[in-house]
């Protein structure tokens, strides 16, 4: 093979020079040998003193392939003398960084495939174990993403809690409600978890009193972790989250009513669906319901209606809609409404900020499609930290 035509396409330029090719076809591997010119003189890794060579190791790592041949490139890298610092390895050449395994091109080919297939599979395609492969993966999604965050700029943020795996090892995620970037994730779900944030935000060169306001679920533990680490801060609850709630009552009111009423049975989705997603069938049927005033769950359907329409009050109406609104579902006397009428007092404060300033958890519902990508491919992630670096990988591509 022609040498000069592969330096240029490997880069190598002065001091470096390529000094040969040695093809073994029956393995189909390519060894490039690369070393410096006689000579040369590098940069002290401490000090920045260009300095004589004092010796040199080979290194051998594994670059893109060429055709069908796995290539790995031998380079030849400096030690250097330096008057102050003594005997010091060249920390990286224009082809790696220090100690690994992999060109810098490789690592690059890596971190693309991992958007595309699990690490399992790229471990298959590549012949590379997977832990090594990870290595590289958590280096560059530290390097390139999470140390490129600017923390001084991030004001409101939005917080959620998502399982691992379905119904266990939950993991709660930060993202930035201006730019939706997921910008702190940890494992757990209890008020610890803003401890963390704020210990992150100082470690990140951010500022904790920066933050104005979070958006998240109406969990106890999340309202202590906020009140005890970020208490100048307003709470909004999530519409989401709020919505569920009223949507878990009056599912609980038919359930109560199934007993009694036969027809109202397998009718939870025409309750919870919107009306403008029911088939055919489920209108006419809901029709039907509807038309019994003295069905309990016909009523819970319309004090959930009117609990939606809050939503649409103007601002300086919302605070006296919410009273009129609690008046009209407390006089139903309906158990599990009365519960939910509770938790709307509780969190009086966060309701009306949610209901007024229109925030919300959406920025992070492209989270769920993150989450369920980073599920997958992260199958076999070995340990906690992988995935969650899969999370600020996904959550910012
Ligand atoms: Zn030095």
């Amino acid at each position: 093979m022609e040498l000069d035509g592969l330096g240029i396409l490997l880069g190598v330029k002065s001091p470096w020079v390529l000094k040969n090719i040695d093809v073994q076809h029956h393995t189909q591997v390519i060894d490039v040998y690369i070393e410096y010119e006689r000579g040369s003189k590098f940069e002290c890794p401490h000090c920045g003193e260009l300095c004589k060579v004092h010796d040199g190791n080979v290194k051998r790592i594994r670059h893109l392939d060429l055709f069908d041949y796995r290539c790995y490139l031998n380079i030849k890298v400096p030690r250097i003398s330096c008057s102050k610092d003594g005997v010091k390895v060249v920390h990286s050449t224009p082809w790696d960084r220090k100690g690994n395994h992999y060109s810098l091109k490789f690592e690059a080919l890596i971190i693309r495939l991992y958007k595309e297939m699990s690490a399992s599979a790229i471990s298959r395609e590549l012949g590379e174990p997977d832990n090594n492969l990870w290595r590289v993966f958590n280096y560059w999604v530290d390097k390139d993403i999470i140390q490129k965050f600017d923390f001084k700029q991030i004001k409101r943020v939005c917080v959620d809690e998502t399982a691992v795996k379905r119904g266990h090892n939950y993991i709660s995620i930060f993202t930035d409600l201006d730019t939706g970037k997921v910008i702190f994730v940890t494992e757990g779900r209890k008020k610890e978890v803003f401890e963390l944030f704020y210990g992150w935000l100082w470690d990140n060169g951010g500022f904790p009193g920066n933050i104005e306001l979070f958006s998240m679920d109406m969990s106890v533990s999340y309202q202590a972790g906020q009140k005890e680490y970020f208490s100048a801060a307003e709470v909004v609850f999530d519409r989401f989250h709020i919505k569920k709630g009223m949507n878990k009552a009056l599912n609980l009111v038919r359930i109560e009513e199934v007993k009694r009423v036969e027809s109202l049975k397998k009718s939870k989705y025409i309750w919870l669906k919107s009306e403008a997603k029911l088939t055919e069938n489920q209108a006419g049927r809901l029709e039907q319901y509807l038309s019994d005033s003295t069905l309990n769950t016909t009523i819970a359907y319309q004090i959930k209606n009117k609990f939606d329409q809050l939503w649409n009050v103007q601002s300086y109406a919302i605070e006296p809609m919410i009273e009129k609104w609690i008046q009209e579902a407390t006089s139903a006397c309906l158990k599990p409404i009365n519960t939910f009428i509770k938790t709307i007092r509780n969190h009086y404060n966060g309701i009306v900020k949610s209901i007024k300033t229109g925030i919300t958890n959406a920025v992070s519902e492209g989270l769920n499609s993150v989450m369920q990508l980073a599920r997958s491919r992260a199958r076999g992630y070995r340990n906690p930290d992988n995935f969650i670096k899969m999370v600020y990988y996904l959550g910012n591509a």
